[in-house]
């Protein structure tokens, strides 16, 4: 690890100011961003702490769940206020990585950092939410990228994301057994933006909609709705994991468990 100055505001507009900075970085929980710098693949003059910006906390109304960036995997797990309002967002939550990684990772790190095998850029595509940041607020279908790239500036910081309550929504992971993260993982969600299926895990580009599996469960909401619809092996992942065609495979077999699970 290189050395760095470590800054931790207590406001949004100081941490803006500070990360005008180009060689500054926003740190969260860390869970990605220490083994970057343990590593030497990223050199920052100053590391700013966003964690006690206020930015933490979960809000639901009759129609929204909002979850401030520096809310924790565990506390979105637990939250009871989730577990009704979306519970397919609490399971996912249950489910990175493991109890440390829970308990430091946060929802605001997991999407800026848009690793193409995260959790949680799938339910933020898959249900519509709206990443807010300190200057705006970015659809999901505009804000993913590609692997590791998203709609943020430099020195933009996420402050929230607020996702629409579902009518129906599940969604199911293929693990990596040593890592928890998707080798693939599929969220289905039916609400107020129509039928959704959006695959963390698989693609090479990223999280990416399933729009032909969109189109069957807009028409028959039913895991048969998409028997006989082969995902093709072009654009999937190949490495020591799993080839292209055996991600393409899992992405069909975990789509069906979703909808079946969403009910
Ligand atoms: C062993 C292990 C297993 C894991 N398994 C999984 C898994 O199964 N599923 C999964 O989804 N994830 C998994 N993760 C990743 C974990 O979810 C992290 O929480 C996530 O990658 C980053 O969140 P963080 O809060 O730790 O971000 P940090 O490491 O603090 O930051 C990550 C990146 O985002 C930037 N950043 C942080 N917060 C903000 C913000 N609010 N606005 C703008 N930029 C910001 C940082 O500058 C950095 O570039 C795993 C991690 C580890 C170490």
């Amino acid at each position: 690890m290189y050395d760095f100055a470590f800054s931790k505001p207590t406001n949004v507009a100081d941490a803006v100011k500070l990360l005008g900075d180009p060689d500054a970085k926003p740190i969260s929980g860390g869970q990605t961003l220490i083994p970057v710098l343990k590593q030497r693949l990223n050199k920052p003059t100053t590391v700013v702490d966003l964690t006690k910006l206020g930015l933490s906390g979960i809000t639901v109304t009759a129609t929204t769940v909002t979850i401030g960036a520096t809310t924790t995997h565990v506390t979105v797990a637990t939250s009871a206020d989730v577990a009704k309002a979306i519970p397919a967002l609490a399971h996912l939550a249950s489910h990175i990585g493991d109890r440390a990684v829970r308990y430091r990772g946060t929802i605001g790190g997991s999407l800026a950092n848009n690793d193409p095998t995260a959790d949680y850029p799938s339910a933020a595509l898959a249900l519509g939410a709206t990443i807010k940041t300190d200057r705006r607020s970015i659809a999901a279908d505009d804000y993913f990228q590609g692997m590791f790239t998203t709609a943020l500036e430099p020195g933009e910081i996420i402050t929230a994301v607020e996702f629409p309550i579902p009518e129906k929504a599940a969604y199911v992971k293929f693990p990596n057994p040593a890592s928890r993260y998707a080798m693939v993982g599929v969220f289905v969600a039916k609400g107020p933006k129509g039928v959704r299926v959006a695959v963390t895990g698989a693609g090479q580009n990223g999280v990416f909609r399933h729009t032909a599996f969109e189109t069957a469960l807009a028409a028959n909401f039913s895991a048969g709705a998409l028997a006989g619809l082969a995902t093709p092996a072009d654009g999937m992942n190949a490495d020591i994991h799993g080839s292209a065609a055996y991600r393409a495979h899992l992405v069909d077999v975990i789509a069906k468990r979703a909808v079946a699970a969403a009910g």
